[in-house]
C-alpha cells in the first residue's frame, strides 16, 4: 500500500515515509497551534475618488472620460456625434427614454431570448407591432449583428423601447422618438472602481484568507507568482507570517457585478524578512513587478513550477527505510493532484520531451549557458512541447502524473547549475532586471501613491524602511 508521492528515481526500493511525515508536520510542529485563521483584517470598501490616490490602472476606462450624470444629446442626432460621444447607461430602460424623448415610461419587462427566437419574436412576445419590430430592427442592425445574439440574451423592453448588451461595459438603446422615429444608440455603462487593502497573520492558509476577504482568484494567482519567486510558500512560509495586498475591484455601477479587478501591491513578513511588491505599468517595455528601489521581482527561475503543491519530499540524502542504504535524492518532489498544471520555471529552449526510463515523461529545458531544469512523471506533456521548442516562463509544458518509477502523482523537479543537480529550493537564483531609469520617477510616484494608500488604513508597509504609526 502507498499511501503518499514519491520518486523511485533514485533506485530506491521502498517509500521513505519518515521523511515525508517530516516534511509534512513540520509547520504544524514549529508552531504548536492548531490551523485556523486567527485574524484577517480588511478595511471595508471605500470608492477611489474619495482618496484618489494616483493608482496606475490596467486599462484605460472609457467611462471616466465622460461626466457621472448622463450626457444629453439632441434628438435627432446625426450617427457620428453619436459614435462620438456615448451617453452612460441608466439604471432602467425609463431613464434612458426620458433622457432622449422627454416621455416617461414607467412599465418595463424583462425578457431572455430562448433558443431558436430572434429578436423579431422577442418583441413580439413584449407586445411591439410588427410596425414597430421592423422600425426597431431597421435601427439596431447598424449597430450590431443580430445574428450573434446569445440565447439567454437579456432585453429590457418597455413600450417606447428596449435595452440590451452585446459586450461588457456596453448597452445597445433602441429608443422610439416621438419625431425622428426608432433611433438605436450605444451607452456606456458606469464603472466604480474601489480600493481594498487587507492584511492578515498567517495561521492556516494565505489562499484561504485572501479569499474570504474578497480578492479574486486570478489576483491572488499573481500574488503567489510575484512572490514566488522569492519565496518557497511550501516550506519557508510559518505561522505568524504577514501578509499584505492593495486591490483594486472594478464593479458595474448599475448591477453590482464585480468586472474586473487589479492587484497593485503584494507584501509579505517573512521570519521578519520584509519583502513588497508593486505593480508599475508605465508603458509596454516597463510592465511588471519592481521592489520599492525599482529591482524586478522576477527571477531567472521560479522555486516552486507548479501551484497548489506540496513540497513531499526534499533535496539530499534520504535513507532507505528497510535497507539503511543512503543515496541521494537529487530534485524535490511536490505532490499535488494528476493533472495539475506544471509550468517552465523559466524561459529557455526545450532539450528533451518525451519518455525516460524510471523518470517516466520528462521535460528538460536549458535556460542559459548556465542554468537547465527538469520535470519528470508527468501524465502528459502539453502539445507544443518538443525539444527545440521556445518557452517562456510560466508557460505550461505539462501535467502531473505518476508514470515511470512512481508511487503516487508528484512532480519530481531538478535544477541543474552546469549540468550538476543543486537544491532548487536554496540554490541563489540571479535577479531580473531593474526598472530602466527612464521609468523610474514614474514608478516612485506609484510606490509613494501606494504607500499613501497603505498607510491611510494605519498599517505598516513591510517593505518600507521608515517607521509608521501603528494600528489603532
Ligand atoms: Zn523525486
Amino acid at each position: 500500500m502507498v499511501a503518499s508521492a514519491s520518486c523511485f528515481c533514485l533506485g530506491f526500493g521502498a517509500l521513505n515515509t519518515a521523511d515525508l511525515a517530516q516534511a509534512e508536520t513540520r509547520l504544524g510542529a514549529e508552531s504548536g497551534e492548531s490551523v485556523t485563521l486567527r485574524h484577517v483584517a480588511y478595511a471595508p470598501m471605500e470608492p477611489v475618488f474619495q482618496t484618489a490616490p494616483a493608482l496606475p490602472t490596467g486599462r484605460p476606462d472609457p467611462a471616466r472620460a465622460y461626466p457621472a450624470a448622463p450626457v444629453s444629446i439632441s434628438l435627432p442626432a446625426s450617427k457620428p456625434a453619436l459614435a462620438e460621444i456615448l451617453p452612460t447607461s441608466t439604471k432602467l430602460i425609463g431613464d434612458m427614454i426620458r433622457q432622449q424623448t422627454g416621455l416617461i415610461s414607467n412599465d418595463e419587462v424583462i425578457l431572455r431570448l430562448r433558443a431558436g427566437e430572434g429578436i423579431g419574436a422577442l418583441l413580439r412576445r413584449a407586445g411591439y407591432s410588427p410596425n414597430d419590430i421592423a422600425s426597431a430592427i431597421e435601427a439596431v442592425s447598424g449597430k450590431v449583428s443580430l445574428r450573434r445574439l446569445q440565447i439567454g440574451t437579456i432585453f429590457q423592453v418597455a413600450p417606447e423601447g428596449f435595452r440590451f448588451s452585446t459586450k461588457p461595459g456596453r448597452d445597445i438603446y433602441v429608443i422610439s422618438h416621438p419625431e425622428s422615429g426608432w433611433l438605436a444608440l450605444s451607452a456606456l455603462r458606469p464603472v466604480d472602481r474601489y480600493i481594498s487593502f487587507f492584511q492578515g497573520a498567517i495561521d492556516d492558509s494565505i489562499y484561504k484568507a485572501a479569499i474570504a476577504a474578497g480578492v479574486s482568484e486570478a489576483a491572488f494567482n499573481e500574488y503567489i507568482r510575484v512572490l514566488g519567486f522569492s519565496v518557497d510558500f511550501q516550506r519557508e512560509v510559518r505561522t505568524g507570517d504577514r501578509f499584505e495586498l492593495l486591490y483594486e475591484v472594478e464593479r458595474d455601477g448599475i448591477d453590482g457585478k464585480i468586472i474586473g479587478g487589479q492587484l497593485h501591491y503584494a507584501g509579505l513578513l517573512l521570519s521578519g524578512e520584509q519583502l513588497g511588491f508593486f505593480r508599475y505599468n508605465g508603458d509596454n517595455d516597463a510592465i511588471g513587478w519592481y521592489d520599492e528601489n525599482g529591482n524586478s521581482a522576477a527571477r531567472t527561475l521560479i522555486r516552486t513550477p507548479i501551484s497548489g503543491a506540496r513540497l513531499s519530499s526534499s533535496f539530499g540524502h534520504r535513507k532507505h527505510p528497510v535497507s539503511g542504504f543512503n543515496a541521494m535524492h537529487k530534485g524535490v518532489d511536490f505532490a499535488a493532484p494528476r493533472g495539475t498544471p506544471i509550468i517552465a520555471a523559466g524561459s529557455g529552449v526545450i532539450r528533451e520531451a518525451g519518455w525516460k526510463g524510471s523518470f517516466g515523461r520528462y521535460i528538460r529545458i536549458r535556460h542559459n549557458a548556465t542554468y537547465d531544469t527538469a520535470y519528470a512523471h508527468m501524465t502528459r506533456i502539453a502539445p507544443h512541447i518538443r525539444p527545440g521548442t521556445r518557452v517562456k516562463q510560466g508557460e505550461i509544458i505539462g501535467y502531473v502524473g505518476s508514470t515511470g518509477r512512481s508511487t503516487g502523482a508528484h512532480l519530481h523537479y531538478e535544477v541543474m547549475v552546469n549540468n550538476r543537480q543543486v537544491n532548487p529550493m536554496t540554490v541563489r537564483l540571479p535577479t531580473g532586471e531593474r526598472i530602466s531609469d527612464q521609468h523610474l520617477e514614474a514608478f516612485k510616484a506609484t510606490v509613494a501613491a501606494i504607500d499613501r494608500e497603505v498607510l491611510s488604513h494605519g498599517t505598516i508597509r513591510f517593505a518600507g524602511a521608515v517607521p509608521v504609526k501603528k494600528a489603532q
